[in-house]
C-alpha cells in the first residue's frame, strides 16, 4: 500500500522524528510506499491566505470556501496545496505524526488541514463523514505528549485522550471520508529513560506491522443521523 505520513516537528533528533524514522523504515521493510511530508523541513505554508487561490472568484470579499470550490473547478489553487492533495489522492492510509500542542494539532499541521482539506476536494455538499472526499482511506494519529498518561483519563486532570482526539479523527479525519484507526500516544517521553523511550519504539514498531490488522475506530456514517443531525433512535445505546 502507499503511506503517507505527514510529520510536524522541527527537531530532527526529537521523539517524533525517531517515531517517524521508524515509521518509514518499517513501512518500506513491509513493501510499502511511504511518502513523507516533512512540513517544517518543506517550511509549509500554515497560514489560510487569499495567495492560497491563483485567481480570485470574488476580489472584492474573500468567502473562503467559495474560492476553494471555484479554485479546484478551474485549477487554481497554490501549486503547494495541489502537491499535498495528490499525495492524499494516491495514499491508502495517511499518519499524522505530531507533538500534542496546546491539546491540539501544532498550527504547522494545523495550517496543513485548513490548506490542503479543501471544500469540493475533502468535502462538500454530500461528501462528508464516511462519503467524504477521501473515503476509501485510512488514517492513524501518530503522536507524543508532555504529560503522563494518568492524566489523560476521564477523572485525570487532562482528561480524556478520546475526547481530546475527537475533534482531530471526527471532525477532521473522518468529517473527510478518512476512517480513523486507533491512535498511537507515546506519553511524556521527555520524562522518560532511555530504556522506556526505546520501549515505546518498540511498542510502535509492533502497532506499525498490525497495521492491517486494526479495526477503524467505530463512528456513525451518515445515514445513521435524521435530517436535523440527531442519531436515529434505533442507533442510541
Ligand atoms: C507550544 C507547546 C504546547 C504544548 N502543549 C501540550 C499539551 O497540551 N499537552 C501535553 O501533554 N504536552 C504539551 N506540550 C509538550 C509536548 O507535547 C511534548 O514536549 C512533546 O510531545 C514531546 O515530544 P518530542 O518529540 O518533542 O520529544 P523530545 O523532547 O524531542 O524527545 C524526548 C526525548 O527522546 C529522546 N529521543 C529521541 N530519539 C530517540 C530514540 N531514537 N530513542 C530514544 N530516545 C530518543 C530525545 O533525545 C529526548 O531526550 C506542549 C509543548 C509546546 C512547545
Amino acid at each position: 500500500m502507499q503511506i503517507l505520513i505527514v510529520h510536524a516537528h522541527e527537531e530532527h533528533h526529537s521523539f517524533n522524528a525517531a517515531m517517524k524514522n521508524l515509521a518509514v523504515a518499517t513501512l518500506e521493510e513491509q513493501g510499502h510506499r511511504v511518502v513523507v511530508s516533512d512540513l517544517y523541513g518543506m517550511k509549509f505554508k500554515a497560514v489560510a491566505d487569499g495567495e492560497d487561490f491563483l485567481e480570485r472568484r470574488d476580489k472584492s470579499y474573500l468567502k473562503r470556501q467559495m474560492e476553494e470550490k471555484a479554485a479546484m473547478e478551474l485549477g487554481t489553487l497554490a501549486h503547494d496545496i495541489v502537491i499535498e492533495q495528490q499525495k492524499l489522492l494516491a495514499a491508502d492510509l495517511v499518519i499524522l505524526q505530531f507533538p500534542l500542542w496546546w491539546f491540539g494539532l501544532p498550527a504547522i499541521l494545523k495550517g496543513w488541514v485548513d490548506r490542503v482539506m479543501t471544500m469540493g476536494f475533502a468535502y462538500g455538499a454530500g461528501m462528508r463523514y464516511d462519503q467524504g472526499g477521501l473515503k476509501g482511506r485510512r488514517a492513524m494519529l501518530a503522536l507524543t505528549t508532555g504529560g503522563p498518561e494518568s492524566t489523560y483519563t476521564d477523572t485525570g486532570m487532562s482528561g480524556s485522550m478520546d475526547q481530546i482526539l475527537f475533534p482531530i479523527q471526527h471532525g477532521i479525519l473522518y468529517f473527510c471520508g478518512l476512517q480513523p484507526l486507533p491512535p498511537f500516544v507515546a506519553y511524556g517521553p521527555a520524562h522518560q529513560s532511555d530504556e522506556q523511550r526505546r520501549a515505546e519504539l518498540a511498542r510502535y514498531h509492533q502497532r506499525l506491522l498490525a497495521l492491517d490488522t486494526l479495526e477503524p475506530l467505530p463512528f456513525h456514517p451518515l445515514a445513521h443521523y435524521d435530517e436535523r443531525g440527531q442519531l436515529r433512535p434505533e442507533w442510541l445505546t
